[in-house]
């Protein structure tokens, strides 16, 4: 049985008429080139074309410059200026002042017996943000932070625990990127990137966007927008930019009901399911695509016959897949995963009422899997990490295990 408040949702949800809003609309009001300082120089690796165009046009050059230095630095992975050899010596060398090409540090790099690979990156100011390798049959996804800390408090989150500390620039959330496939043996390639690791995207839009914008660019990585997934707890203002950048959109959802959602993450009370659905179904009509909701299995709280029942009730009528993720346990958390039976029946009743379901598996555990725990970890015992059963083994990664490992 529905209950009266879910009833009342799906009636209230009201039909939406799809934006008419164009990409170059979007581009117009959402990602207006950043304020640059032109006092000192810019990391490269936090211009899109956009921003580049206009950098070099204000520096007295042809736009079409910018083309061929994201030629140069993404495709030909050439950061010498002196190699760039369809550029002249002048140019060159103006350049030189101009631009900067650091990475964040890699400051460890685990590999799972499961395959997982998680990374912590030094991101200067003594702050460090995770991102997590998550590789499948068919695809190799990365699971990329873009905050440093969090403030949305989800109470089953590790993350959530660290406040925010700051919100990461386009380059530092690029630099993840490349600094991940760069750790990857030959002839492996990352195929999807999710914005699932620290912080909450949509509380960091700008950055998000642009990083975005950086990645799919066609004169450089050309990473297809169809395998990037933002995924936001709910701040409903912000989503209507999810589906006008082409990409995925996932719903940290984790409640059945509003009194349930409210209990576990605080964004509930600001923007209630009414209204998070609601922006749902404007995704699905605007793009066509599923919306992925993700739903943690917290043993006793969301884990019941009863609650399998009410979340289908809530999601039916969207087009989407439910993922549901038995709950990661991490130190002093107040929540316990269910037993497999419990899960196996969740699942079960979802798949029997209809819904599109699927089980994640918990992957990672012996490298700290839980988003935000390595951060902690390093945190509090830099160079002692044992992680014993890890395919790295022992310690903290040295610069002569990484030489070893042939990392860089
Ligand atoms: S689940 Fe996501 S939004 Fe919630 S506290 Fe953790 S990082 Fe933030």
């Amino acid at each position: 049985m529905m209950n009266q408040r879910n009833q009342d949702l799906s009636e209230k949800l009201v039909p939406w008429a799809p934006a008419q809003m164009t990409f170059s609309d979007y581009m117009s009001t959402a990602l207006p080139a950043e304020k640059l300082d032109r006092s000192g120089p810019q990391s490269f690796f936090g211009l899109t074309m956009l921003d580049l165009e206009k950098f070099i046009q204000h520096h007295g050059k042809e736009k079409y410059r910018a083309q061929q230095l994201y030629k140069w630095v993404y495709e030909k992975k050439v950061t010498d200026f002196d190699l760039m050899s369809n550029l002249s010596k002048s140019f060159r060398d103006e350049l030189k002042s101009l631009f900067t090409f650091e990475l964040p540090k890699v400051l460890t790099h685990l590999k799972s017996v499961d395959g997982t690979q998680k990374f912590l990156f030094d991101m200067g100011d003594g702050q460090s943000v995770e991102a997590v390798l998550i590789p499948s049959d068919d695809r190799m996804t990365l699971c990329i932070s873009s905050e440093i800390g969090c403030n949305m408090a989800c109470r089953f989150c590790f993350t959530g625990k660290q406040k925010l500390k700051r919100r990461l620039r386009p380059e530092e959330i690029v630099g993840q990127f490349l600094q991940s496939q760069a750790l990857l043996p030959e002839g492996w390639r990352i195929t999807n990137i999710v914005f699932m690791g620290m912080g909450e995207p949509l509380d960091n839009p700008e950055s998000v966007f642009k990083t975005i914008e950086i990645l799919s660019n066609d004169w450089g990585i050309n990473f297809s927008r169809r395998k990037i997934t933002v995924s936001t707890s709910g701040i409903v203002p912000e989503m209507w930019r999810i589906a006008a950048s082409k990409t995925r959109l996932a719903v940290s959802l984790n409640g059945y009901s509003d009194e349930s959602r409210s209990k576990i993450m605080p964004i509930n009370k600001r923007w209630d399911l009414l209204e998070l659905l609601n922006e749902c179904r404007k995704y699905n009509q605007q793009t066509k695509d599923l919306v992925t909701f993700e739903y943690v299995l917290l043993k006793g709280i969301t884990d019941q016959i009863s609650h399998a029942k009410e979340l289908y009730n809530i999601t039916r009528g969207i087009g989407c897949k439910i993922n549901i993720i038995p709950f990661n346990e991490h130190p002093g958390s107040e929540f316990a995963r269910p037993d497999d039976v419990t899960i196996a029946a969740f699942q079960q009743e979802l798949m029997r009422l209809g819904a599109h379901v699927l089980l994640r598996r918990t992957m990672g555990r012996d490298i700290f899997a839980a988003c935000g725990q390595l951060t902690s970890a390093y945190k509090e015992h830099p160079g002692q990490m044992d992680i014993s059963n890890s395919a790295l083994g022992g310690k903290h990664v040295t610069d002569s295990r990484r030489r070893e490992l042939g990392l860089r």
